[in-house]
Parts: C-alpha cells; sequence; structure tokens
C-alpha cells in the first residue's frame, strides 16, 4: 500500500466526504461519483446482466443504497468474496408530508424523528434541508438531488428564566411538540411550493428530505488530533472503506463495497440491508464465471468473509464507568473489534482472528469492545447480513465520541489505519 496518503490528508478526505452528503442520497451520488472517476460502471438492476471482465468495477445504486464490486479472477464459488459494508444513513429529522404549521405567528415545520437521534444537540443549531424530492417529468416521476445549506431553520430552546430546572433535570423534548424547526414570520406558500420554486419551478410529487447542520466539519484540538464533524457514523466507515477499496489492487477473489440506507430505523426495507440488494449480486458475480453448481450461493458464502464497519463507542473521560473496565477502545487507537455475546454483533472468535492478523500485517493496532453487562447493545448491518447471507463477519469500527449527536467527535490518527486494514482485507483476504 505504497501509494497511501498521510493520516492528516485522510482526515482531511474525511471531513469533504461527509459535507458532500447531507443525506443518503447525496452519500450515495458522490460515492458514484468517486468509482465513476475510477473506472467503475454503473448497471441498473433492471437490466440483463453482462458478463465482465475480471478486475472489472460496476456500481449498482438503489435509491439511498450502492453496492460496488471489482470482479476476482477466480469464480466466488471457490474463491469467495470479500465485503465491506456500512451504512449511509443517520439520524435527523425529516419534514413530514404535509408538514406546514403557523402557530404564535411563526412559521414552522412537522418533523418526523429518524432513528436514534439525541435531541438536545439538534436545538440551537443552524439547520438546512436536504434529500431527495420527486417532481413530475415527461415520462412520469422524476428524482431530484435537493440541498440549501443556507441556514433555514432552528428549533429554539426555551430561555433558561422560563425552564429554571433544566441543567439539573435535564433537557427533555416532546417529539411532536417541541422539536418543529422556525422558518419565517409573515407570509409564506408553504414548503411544497417553497421548494418548487428552488427547483426552478418543477413539480413536486413527493419528498424524502431531512434536516442537516449547516457548520462545516473541521479538524480540531491540540495538533489537529480530533475530527469534529456530522455524521461520522458511519459516513467514517463508508469513507475508509471507499479509499480502500479504491486502492486496492484485483484479486483472485471478488471485492465488493455494500453501503447501506436505512441501517438507523432497521434495515428491513426495499433498499436496506434486509432487502435482497446483496444477495443478488452476489448471484449476479456466481453467474458471471458460468459456474452454477447446486449450492453456488453457500459455496461461495462459505470461501468469503466480511467486514461489517460501523462506529464505535470510545471511552469518555467523564463518563469513563460506563465502559466495561477491561475494553475501554480510546480515539486514535485503531481499529476497535466489537463483540457481545447475544451476536448483537456478527464477530465469532473465528473472524476476528483474522481481523487481528489483518491489522498486524499492516502494522495497526487494534482494540476490543463489549458492552458493559448490565446495559442493553446497539448493533450494527453485521449480524443481519451474516445471517441472511452465510457470509463469516466481523464488527469493527474506529472509536468515536458523542454517537448521533448532530456534531461527532473522531480521531484525526484513525481514518488512515483503518483503510490500511481495510485495503490489506479487500487485497489480500
Ligand atoms: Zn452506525
Amino acid at each position: 500500500m505504497s501509494d497511501m496518503k498521510t493520516a492528516q490528508q485522510y482526515a482531511q478526505g474525511l471531513l469533504d466526504y461527509v459535507w458532500a452528503g447531507p443525506s443518503p442520497f447525496h452519500v450515495v451520488e458522490e460515492t458514484a461519483r468517486r468509482l465513476t472517476a475510477a473506472g467503475f460502471e454503473q448497471v441498473f438492476e433492471k437490466e440483463e446482466p453482462q458478463a465482465i471482465a475480471s478486475g472489472a468495477g460496476q456500481f449498482i445504486i438503489r435509491g439511498g443504497s450502492l453496492v460496488a464490486w471489482r470482479a476476482g479472477e477466480a469464480s466466488p464459488v471457490v474463491a469467495g468474496f470479500r465485503v465491506a459494508a456500512a451504512h449511509t444513513d443517520s439520524p435527523n429529522l425529516r419534514v413530514k408530508p404535509n408538514p406546514d404549521v403557523k402557530k404564535e405567528g411563526y412559521y414552522q415545520l412537522g418533523v418526523e424523528v429518524y432513528g436514534g437521534v439525541l435531541l438536545h444537540t439538534w436545538t440551537d443549531r443552524d439547520l438546512g434541508l436536504s434529500g431527495r424530492v420527486m417532481v413530475e417529468g415527461p415520462d412520469g416521476a422524476e428524482p431530484r438531488l435537493f440541498r440549501t445549506d443556507k441556514p433555514m431553520a432552528r428549533i429554539a430552546n426555551l430561555a433558561i428564566h422560563l425552564n429554571r430546572g433544566v441543567n439539573k433535570d435535564g433537557a427533555k423534548y416532546n417529539k411532536q411538540k417541541q422539536l418543529k424547526p422556525v422558518l419565517g414570520l409573515g407570509e409564506w406558500d408553504g414548503f411544497e411550493s417553497w421548494l418548487s420554486a428552488q427547483l426552478d419551478g418543477e413539480k413536486v410529487l413527493s419528498w424524502e428530505i431531512g434536516f442537516h447542520d449547516t457548520q462545516q466539519p473541521s479538524l480540531g484540538g491540540i495538533d489537529d488530533a480530533f475530527i469534529f464533524a456530522p455524521r461520522l457514523d458511519n459516513l467514517g466507515s463508508c469513507y475508509t472503506i471507499l479509499e480502500a477499496f479504491l486502492l486496492s489492487k484485483p484479486a483472485a477473489h471478488t471485492q465488493v463495497m455494500a453501503l447501506f440506507d436505512h441501517e438507523e430505523i432497521g434495515s428491513q426495507t426495499y433498499r436496506g440491508a434486509r432487502g435482497p440488494l446483496l444477495g443478488d449480486v452476489m448471484d449476479r458475480l456466481i453467474a458471471n464465471h458460468a459456474q452454477q453448481a447446486i449450492g453456488g450461493r453457500v459455496r461461495a458464502g462459505a470461501n468469503s468473509w466480511m467486514i461489517s464497519a460501523d462506529m464505535a463507542h470510545g471511552v469518555h473521560p467523564n463518563y469513563a464507568e460506563m465502559h466495561e473496565p477491561n475494553h475501554k477502545p480510546m480515539l486514535g487507537g485503531g481499529p476497535v473489534l466489537k463483540s457481545h455475546v447475544e451476536h448483537r454483533y456478527a464477530s465469532e472468535a473465528e473472524t476476528m482472528a483474522r481481523m487481528r492478523g489483518a491489522c498486524a500485517a499492516v502494522g495497526v493496532p487494534c482494540q476490543e469492545f463489549v458492552n458493559r453487562t448490565d446495559l442493553a447493545c446497539g448493533s450494527t448491518v453485521g449480524p443481519m447480513i451474516a445471517a441472511d447471507l452465510g457470509i463469516p463477519t466481523v464488527d469493527i469500527g474506529m472509536a468515536m465520541l458523542s454517537m448521533h449527536s448532530v456534531r461527532e467527535q473522531a480521531a484525526t490518527a484513525d481514518p488512515v489505519q483503518m483503510i490500511a486494514v481495510l485495503a490489506h482485507v479487500f487485497e489480500e483476504g
């Protein structure tokens, strides 16, 4: 991996990627742009798959999800897949279908809470809007990416003088009543016609639009030790997978990068990790080698392994007791291997050993995480893909703070370490 960049360059690259992706649709668009620039070809699920040469790369988009692959020299039935998977979505506030609210002279928008939002962090922030809009085209509905970074709205906190107990009792919000962002005063024609005007007057049919923080991501802290940015969970993983994927040389096995929308709401959707997208890609690549042996998918799965990359809980100096005392991952300390006895993480002894080997091979330290035994554990796309497709899987991630906050924190030292390990797995298996 002689063509690797410095830690600082990759951290800066992550900031650029995060800024390019305020919504899953923008993340996929940016990822597709970079893949296309690297010679990958977009193909479509509606069309008959054509044979591709070994070493050639393609990708499929399904809404906010994208799966890319580089065909191996050998059949995946024999040489397997090396898969790295992550999610493109992040918790935020989404605009309702009939969002317009006028109250006490203010214009507000009704919002739904998407995923496990750390609600109080969204207050008193300058919020923009981004996502996907369906508009009326000559042959039916057409998608449009939409984004404005103009601060359009705020969810204003109640003044402390009217909420004296807040610092003792905590900031609590009723999701229906107290999260509606305020957009304006006076007269307004409503969200739909505003949106239409933003899209040069196109007729708006429907949307998936959310709010995002308009503050730019940045490096910060002493010697720029930290990355301060929104959506590090899980664009930190999408970015490092993409960089590693593009760095990798073709191999006997087939390399696959799978970025899924809807992880934060359970993945059981048309474009989520529980949908058929990745399994269909496996079938397509098995068929590419004309080796249609009975049980081909099972053999391919058994010859494969997958890295499920999602951000990990770094130990917090002010809340260190919330971590298991022997498992306190540090920001900057290298990839975190996550395991859980009830397999909320997919890691098994076999895949953890394999991951340790990969880290050792590229001289990157690794750390372990298990939840405190008396706390419920989070999860990732790892266990569901492992179960559905029969691929041995390990769950790893970069350590971070403020997970699911509107603005999160990770370490500048980590992306380069993650990219080195992922590229090693893509190439060497
Ligand atoms: Zn995540």
